[in-house]
């Protein structure tokens, strides 16, 4: 029988089949519900593998969730455009969402509890850094490659680009950029975090001209939320401080 369901690829079923077979001789299960059970495993075991490859797949560097954020410590941010958000509607709509301000505000925290919502509905996502994603795309040596690597970042259905304005880009990287907005314009939604405003991008891209165009698309469908306050990472050194300044 284990060589029949291997030929089938019922992987699944085959692991739960003991544990199975248990429960249908100790609850004198009818043929029905054995088999309804018995295919209900290998449909839940599958389910839970592609979830778990979606995640693997989309290489957060931590988890973060909605749960565990203070919104309370970052008053610059609405909490009800963050759970509308979290609603997922922007991954149908193709919108992006882009988080502006300075280091420690939660920009990349709420970027990836996005993306977990997402990943747990179904849809796949990748986390990348604005310079990890110039340097894959620059290192491609030949036009296919090149193709090839885009392609790693078009076909995901959220994808994260952390961390603009750290880096300048070359002319290369660049242009680079501008097709990957391009390609996922109205095609996939694209997270993005910078401690840059809009108006520096052309010092950032070296070019104005392709910074107004990239802007152009990454903002005509786009929720665009600026982050005003204090860095959390900050936050217990500063409040140890005030304590130890305290008489
Ligand atoms: P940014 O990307 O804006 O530089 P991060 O999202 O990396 O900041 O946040 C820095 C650290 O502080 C992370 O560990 C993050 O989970 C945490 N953090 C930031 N803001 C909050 C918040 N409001 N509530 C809970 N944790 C927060
Ligand atoms: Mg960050």
């Amino acid at each position: 029988m284990s060589d029949v369901m291997k030929t089938l690829g019922l992987t699944q079923l085959e692991k739960a089949l003991p544990v199975l077979f248990e429960q249908a001789r100790q609850q004198k299960m009818t043929y029905e519900t054995f088999l309804q059970r018995a295919l209900d495993a290998e449909v839940e075991g599958r389910n839970l593998r592609a979830a778990q490859r979606r995640i693997q797949a989309a290489r957060l560097p931590v988890t973060k969730t909605l749960e565990s954020f203070d919104f309370s410590f970052q008053p610059s941010i609405s909490e009800r455009l963050v759970r509308e958000l979290a609603d997922l509607s922007f991954v149908q709509t193709t919108t992006n969402v882009i988080f502006l301000g300075p280091p420690g505000v939660g920009k990349t925290h709420l970027c990836i509890a996005l993306a977990v919502k997402a990943l747990a509905a179904g849809h796949s996502a990748l986390f990348t850094t604005l310079s990890q994603l110039a340097e894959a795309l620059e290192t491609a040596s030949y036009p296919s490659l090149v193709r090839q690597r885009l392609r790693r970042y078009t076909t995901p259905s959220v994808l994260i680009i952390d961390e603009v304005g750290y880096t300048r880009l070359t002319p290369e990287q660049s242009h680079h950029f501008f097709e990957l907005v391009t390609a996922r314009y109205e095609h996939g939604s694209i997270l993005l975090t910078s401690n840059t405003s809009f108006s520096e991008w052309g010092n950032l891209l070296g070019n104005e001209v392709l910074a107004t165009a990239l802007l152009d698309r990454l903002l005509h469908h786009a929720e665009v939320l600026s982050v005003t306050g204090r860095s959390y990472r900050m936050k217990d050194r500063l409040s140890a401080n005030s304590v130890s300044v305290k008489p």
